[in-house]
């Protein structure tokens, strides 16, 4: 007996549809495009991979033709095909592979918005982002199935304190996480933001307290401060690498959190860019 199994993830053709400013360093992309139909996702921190055309360029160029290789579960892990193809162009040809986060999905019409923060000096991305205008051709990899592998905040079920921590880019995740959560769960975060007008409201059902701090400033907070009451809680820490280190260790040294109710993922390096960073590992 065979099983259908829907493939978790796929290319999504899109165009821009309008663009935000949300703060000093925050841009709203907002995208549509006929493929949003089969895109399904149930948020938190869904991360997607975004393809994204080099200046000069109206379409990011990814030969999709060549289909998927040995495998569908995700672009690092799919071998030939269009991965293999697309990393053999030359390197101003082929689309600029980012990822980033989906900050929050409508129906009818179908749209996506995910958050973009610009940087300086800007990288690729962070620079599209900044001149992005209604119309502008981009290619999604994301899922086409809601429960999937890209999203990991994953609290245990018996999990009685969430710890959130984030800079800018983490922003975007600890937004669909908040609202994504429960009346009565009970929610500490901490904000990293460059600029406190970076700063504003997150709607969320759960019992939060949330805490809106300078870039940086994190770790000297909570050294500063006991781990708030809790038997089993549960700590996502997202952003620059070096910090997010920095923090699951304190959180596992210092605060006795059990390392595997510890998710924690670098969205960044400084001074790296991301091809850089995936291929450090
Ligand atoms: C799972 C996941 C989800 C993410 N979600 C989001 C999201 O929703 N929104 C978002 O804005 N970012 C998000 N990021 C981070 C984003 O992918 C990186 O910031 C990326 O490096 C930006 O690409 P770029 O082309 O602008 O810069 P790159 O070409 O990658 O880097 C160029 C230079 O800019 C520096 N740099 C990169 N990002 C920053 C930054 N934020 N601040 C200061 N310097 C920086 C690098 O260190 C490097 O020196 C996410 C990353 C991951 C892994």
């Amino acid at each position: 007996m065979t099983t259908a199994v829907a493939a978790p993830f796929r290319f999504f053709a899109l165009h821009v549809v309008r663009t935000r400013r949300l703060g000093p360093s925050l841009v709203r992309v907002s995208f549509a495009g006929e493929d949003l139909r089969h895109f399904f996702s149930d948020g938190r921190d869904q991360s997607l991979s975004l393809f994204l055309p080099h200046p000069g360029q109206d379409a990011p160029v990814v030969p999709v033709e060549l289909g998927w290789g040995s495998s569908r579960s995700s672009a690092a892990e799919s071998g030939g095909g269009w991965w293999q193809g697309w990393r053999e162009l030359p390197d101003d040809v082929r689309a600029v592979m980012r990822s980033y986060t989906l900050r929050e999905m409508r129906r009818d019409p179908d749209e996506i918005d995910v958050d973009f923060v610009l940087h300086t000096p800007a990288g690729p991305a962070s620079a599209w982002a900044g001149r992005a205008r209604a119309g502008d051709r981009v290619l999604l990899l994301g899922p086409a199935v809601a429960d999937n592998r890209a999203i990991r905040f994953q609290p245990p079920d018996d999990t009685d304190l969430v710890l959130l921590r984030g800079d800018e880019t983490a922003l975007p995740a600890i937004a669909s996480i908040l609202a994504s959560l429960p009346a009565g769960r009970r929610v500490r975060a901490w904000l990293e933001v460059r600029d406190a007008r970076s700063a504003r409201h997150l709607a969320t059902a759960a019992d939060a307290e949330i805490s809106w701090l300078t870039d940086g400033t994190c770790l000297d907070v909570l050294r500063a401060a006991p781990l708030p009451p809790a038997e089993r809680p549960y700590a996502w820490i997202a952003g620059e690498s070096g910090s997010v280190k920095a923090l699951r260790r304190h959180f596992v040294r210092e605060w006795g959190i059990d390392r595997r109710r510890v998710t924690f993922v670098g969205y960044w390096r400084q001074g790296m860019t991301e091809e850089q960073l995936r291929a450090a590992g």
